[in-house]
């Protein structure tokens, strides 16, 4: 679909717990934003229908000019595509092997855009976050949530692999020897000792009973110079570095984002993780840029760096989603063509 400067997109992003829709044109932020809950407990066919309502309400709404020019969802993976069939979904229980392109299109009686929740922050990260502030045309977001999401931006595409499954780095293996179990069947991946999830399972290792319910405490502990907390993030820190030198050995992007609630003890982890990608890693260490957080890239460097966008980055990529066989350049000089 070609982006016009009088159009407007639709964005759903799916998770398991809220729903959010919104309609968005570029250089406008959000025109209207909508946040349900996700009614998993009433079926699937309820939620479809809650999401095709929302979308019907924001498609008649008279924004003028502006015309509607697609609809993007993101939902959790794995998802395979083109099909739009979901895979084992951990925060969706029961909705393994549901068509949801299928469900939403035949409603709707239109064609919708549909990717992995991870994938779509990473476009929104590339279109409109650090992407654009650092103007580079590829970059990876690992995302620090409940678990580890990730996605991958190349030469401004998204990167969906053979069958919408690429960009799963949430389940590298970190731990070969004794690792934790992960849902995806595996043992040791990243996802189970950088997520929130992990950081409480490690301080429970540590501490026993009196170990905080929360990530964000267990941060608050080592803040306060707890050496078991301080510990548990030394941990985050080495297995962040042994996933990021598999993809930097790899992929040599200039540019890999860290995001979610975990990614806020940066000062904790970042160190060791920093020291180990030294040791670990010799693309790093021939790329590694003298300073680590510039305004400006060196465009032979590596960087690692915080996420821009933080929670709203799934919502914006979904709306971003119609619009990415778009140049991101393009879009925004669409963009500066309607303020003018
Ligand atoms: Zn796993």
């Amino acid at each position: 679909m070609r982006y016009k400067s009088r159009t407007y997109s639709i964005g759903v992003d799916l998770g398991g717990t809220n729903l959010r829709i919104a309609s968005y044109a570029a250089g406008m932020e959000f025109l209207d934003a909508i946040l349900l809950p996700t009614r998993l407990s009433e079926g699937r066919e309820a939620v479809v229908r809650d999401i095709c309502e929302a979308i019907r309400g924001l498609a008649t709404k008279d924004y003028g000019a502006l015309r509607l020019g697609g609809i993007g969802i993101g939902v959790p993976g794995p998802l395979e595509l083109p099909e739009g069939v979901l895979r084992n979904p951990p925060n969706l229980y029961g909705w393994d092997g549901f068509n949801i392109r299928h469900a939403v299109e035949s409603t709707l009686a239109c064609e919708v855009a549909i990717e992995s929740d991870a994938n779509v922050a990473a476009l929104a990260e590339q279109v409109l976050g650090a992407g654009r502030i650092h103007n580079v045309d590829s970059l990876c977001v690992l995302t620090l949530g409940t678990g580890v999401g990730s996605g991958f931006i190349l030469n401004g595409q998204i990167w969906h692999g053979l069958t919408g499954m690429g960009g799963e780095a949430g389940h590298i293996i970190v731990q070969s020897q004794g690792g934790a179990p992960c849902g995806c069947g595996g043992n040791g991946c990243l996802e189970q000792y950088a997520s929130a999830t992990g950081v409480v399972r490690m301080a429970r290792e540590r501490m026993g009973v009196s170990a905080p319910a929360t990530a964000f405490e267990v941060a608050l502990l080592a803040r306060g110079g707890d050496p078991l907390a301080v510990s548990v993030f030394e941990k985050v820190g080495e297995a962040l570095a042994i996933a990021l030198t598999g993809l930097i050995n790899t992929l040599n992007l200039p540019l890999y984002l860290l995001g979610g609630g975990v990614s806020e003890a940066w000062d904790f982890f970042s160190p060791t993780m920093f020291r180990e990608l030294q040791v670990r890693s010799y693309v790093y260490r021939l790329t590694q840029p003298d300073i680590l957080s510039p305004e400006k890239l060196d465009r032979h460097r590596t960087y690692i760096l915080g996420a821009q966008l933080g929670p709203t980055a799934g919502l914006l990529g979904a709306c971003l989603l119609p619009f990415q066989n778009q140049k991101a350049s393009s879009l925004f000089s669409e963009n500066l063509r309607i303020h003018e």
